[in-house]
Parts: C-alpha cells; structure tokens; sequence
C-alpha cells in the first residue's frame, strides 16, 4: 500500500507516544505490504514451507516470500497449516515461557475464526482441553470449520456472549480474550480498519473490553492465567485495560523473557508500586503487524471450581454411548483407549475422556456449536464415515486410501467426480501427499465425492 493517509488524530497520538523521529519509521514501515506468514499443524506436517523463514518466536511459524494462492493448495484444505500473522504467534512463546499446563482447560473467548484457538489447540496437543468460544453466529460458524480443518479433537466450539460463562468462576487454567478492538494494528493489511477508525470507536472499543474483562477475568482458576491481546496501539485498549483487570481482580504480574533482536518492546504499567508488563509489536520494529499482548496469574490461592460430577448425564440431545457399543467402535476405527464417545441425533462424536467430565458439566451451561471429532452414523450395521474425521487426527482403520495428484486433489475439492481405478467398492479415503482431505464412496462403475457442499472451492 503507498497511498496511505492515516487519521489526523491517530497520528497525533503515534506522534507524541513515539517522538517525531521514530513516527517517520513508523508511517513508512505502515505503507509497506505486509507480510505473509503460515503456521503449520505439526500433527499434519512436519514439512516446513517452500521459500520460507522461520517467526523467530514460534517454532512452527514461517513467512513466506510471497503471498501464494491458498486456495489451490489442497494441503491449506487439509488443515496442515493456518494463514497467520506472524505477531499473534507470540502466544506460543509466552505458554511455554509460563509453562502453561498442557494438560489443563484453556478458554480462548473471542475466538473466531480461529488463529489463536488453533495455536492453543496444538499447544494442548492430544493431553488437554480446549472452549472456542465466538459470541457471533456466522463467525462461530467459521471457527467450527478451522476448528474441523484443524482436526485435533481437543476443542468444545461454543456460541456464547462472556456472560454465558458466569457460573465458570475459577474453572479454566488459562482464558485468552483476543479482544474486538479499533485495528490500529491492522490498518495495512486491512484498509477497512482505517475507515471505520474514529476516537469515538477507540472509545466504544474500550468501554466494551472493559464489559468483556469484567467478566472474563473472573473464569481463571487459582494459579491460572489470563491473556489479554488487541491487535491495536492505544494505550486505552491496552495499557488502560491492564488497570483496569488490575482493580477488579486479585492479579499477580508475569514477565516474558525477550530475545533483544525480535524488536518486541515492553510496556510497563505500575499499579500501587507493582509493575505489570505488556508487550508491543511495532510494524517498524517487528516483521509482523501491530499487536499487544499482556499475561497476569490469578494468585493460587484463588477459587479453584471443579466441575461436579454427574453420574447420569442428562442432556436435551447429547447421549452418552454405552460401554459395549463404544468398544466396538474403537476396535472398527482403531481408536485410542483414552476414548469417550456420545450420540447427537444419530451420529457419534468422539471426546478426549479424561475431559467428559469438563465437557458435561460445560455443556449444562454452554451453546455448544461442535466438540471432539464427528465419527459418523451407523446404517444397517455398516459405518457411514464422517467428513469430520477423515480430516481428523484420528486413526482410520479399515479404511481404503487413495492418493491423488495435484491436478485430482483440486478436482475432489470442487467436489468433481474423480475416476479411481482398481479399487474395491466401499468407502475410500482420498489424501494428498498422504494427508486426508475427505472421503469417496466407489460404487464400481463410478464414485460418489463425499466432500463438503459449502467448503468446496470454486476457483480454476
Ligand atoms: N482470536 C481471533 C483469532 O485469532 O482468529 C480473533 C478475534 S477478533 C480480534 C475479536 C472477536 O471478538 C471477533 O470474532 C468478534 O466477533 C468477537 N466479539 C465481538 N463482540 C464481542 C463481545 N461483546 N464479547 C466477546 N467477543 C466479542
């Protein structure tokens, strides 16, 4: 972008919180392009990205050297890497620096569509838990699918306002709230930011974060963190909002080591002669877009809510399956033994089960929009396989496997009819450099393509 005219009084403000000198750095490091970065699913790939160079604060970050078409890469489809950019990732370096449980709950609050609950979800990996909340139903409706593409299992996707979550004091062990703000940060990637920025809305955004962290502040159990981020440069949405969490709530500070050569600048807000920290992402300082990020500890001996347990679970549409009818399936689909499984309508979702308890007694509370990993329904005794876990992480015994090539892979994606050859009838699993992307059902003289109607892509 060249023709940048920023508003007159954000560039006062950047002005005098920056000096004269380094604002000239700024503004011009603002008309650049912006850089394009992937973060890859190291459940999925191992393989980093042609012509890349590693984020230097997150192991499984890469900018690329230009920006590639995503959509006519089946591996984007397949979940094996997430558009990103790359000053979010810092999240990564602050759950290992504050060795963040991994097997523990995390809420990410403001979710969709989904960078950070990804990044959360792969920290958490196959040992923890994750709530993906996103209070707007067409953007819950995006995390799902990123969610679902992402493929871990490890993920209860709600559709809550931070209210909802009232009766969750003290129960999650970190609560990211990656919150709406005006988009100082996002005025070259994204020129709308700029349009809609006036003080008035730095204002809204405030009073709003203040609403949101009245409440979020609260579900952070004793010992557990909160995360604050914006992707904004004011010091109201930022600075401001780390006084105001400070006054509501008992928070003790927390101090991320930095490497001097990232260009992460550290904000110090002094609170009744403590110091708490945030952390700055310039354009002009960092290979990455305006970011802020603050991390506080709820002192152990805070409320600490476990959930209760329920030992006949009731629920208007989830069912628990019965111990007989879950071992069958694990045997069929070769599944894990730390499997739990329940029944919605008549389709089957698979559950990490040391979290069933969690996730029952969330789902007394919650508007859930998905969980785990949707297996599939049961026909005449045959299993009818799920789109859900063919892009899943988990097994899929039994199953037939097809590997196509670019050319086919882009077809099946278009939801084209693909020829396969030699192949018994049944259910197959199509995959692209042996990562799955969905199913086919071979019916001998043709096949049916079984991927989703409304993530098919359209472009040529
Ligand atoms: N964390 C996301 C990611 O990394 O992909 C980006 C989140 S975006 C900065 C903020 C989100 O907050 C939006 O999805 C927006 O819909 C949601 N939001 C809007 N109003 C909200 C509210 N009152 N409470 C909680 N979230 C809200």
């Amino acid at each position: 972008m060249s023709d940048l005219s920023l508003p007159k009084e954000f560039e006062s403000r950047m002005k005098s919180y920056l000096g004269e000198n380094e604002f000239r750095e700024f503004s011009k490091a603002l008309k650049k392009d912006p850089l394009v970065s992937v973060r890859i699913n190291r459940h999925k790939t191992e393989t980093q990205p042609e012509n890349s160079k590693p984020v230097p604060w997150n192991e499984d970050g890469f900018f690329l050297e230009e920006r590639p078409s995503f959509t006519l890469d089946p591996l984007f489809h397949a979940g094996c890497y997430y558009v990103q950019e790359a000053s979010s990732m810092f999240i990564q370096h602050i759950l290992k620096s504050i060795a963040a449980p991994q097997n523990g709950i995390f809420l990410d609050l403001s979710a969709a569509p989904g960078g950070k609950s990804t990044l959360l979800s792969s920290y958490l990996g196959k040992k923890g838990f994750l709530v993906a909340n996103e209070v707007i139903k067409s953007r819950a409706n995006i995390l799902k699918e990123n969610i679902i593409k992402w493929g871990l299992g490890n993920t209860l996707v709600t559709q809550n306002d931070p209210e909802h979550f009232e009766d969750l004091e003290g129960f999650f062990d970190l609560v990211l709230v990656d919150a709406p703000c005006s988009g100082e940060g996002m005025f070259r990637k994204d020129p709308d930011a700029m349009s809609e920025w006036s003080p008035d809305h730095v204002a809204l955004c405030a009073a709003r974060q203040e609403r949101i962290m009245d409440k979020a502040s609260a579900f952070v159990k004793g010992g557990g963190y909160l995360i604050y981020s914006t992707c904004t440069f004011n010091e109201k949405e930022n600075e401001e909002m780390v006084r105001f969490i400070v006054s509501e709530y008992d928070y003790e500070p927390v101090k991320i080591p930095l490497d001097p050569s990232w260009g992460i600048v550290e904000s110090e807000v002094l609170i009744d002669e403590v110091s708490y920290f945030g952390y700055r992402f310039f354009p002009h300082r960092v290979e990455g877009e305006g970011f802020f990020i603050t991390v506080m500890k709820r002192p152990e001996d805070a409320l600490v809510h476990e959930p209760k347990r329920t030992k006949d679970f009731k629920h208007p549409y989830l069912k628990p399956v019965g111990k007989q009818e879950a071992e069958k399936l694990m045997v069929q689909l070769g599944l894990p033994d730390y499997s739990g499984f329940y029944n919605l309508q008549d389709s089957y979702f698979w559950v990490n089960k040391d979290f069933q308890q969690h996730f029952e007694y969330l789902a007394r509370f919650l508007n859930i929009r998905y969980f785990g990993v949707e297996l599939g329904k049961i026909n005449k005794q045959q299993f009818i396989p799920n789109h859900e876990l063919a892009v899943s992480i988990l097994p899929k015994t039994g199953f037939l496997k097809v590997d196509l090539d670019l050319k086919d892979a882009l077809d099946y994606l278009r939801k084209e009819d693909i020829p396969i050859k030699d192949l018994p009838e049944g259910w197959v699993l199509v995959t692209f450099k042996n990562t799955p992307l969905g199913w086919l059902k071979n019916l001998g003289n043709r096949t049916n393509n079984y991927y989703p109607k409304d993530w098919r892509i359209r472009m040529r």
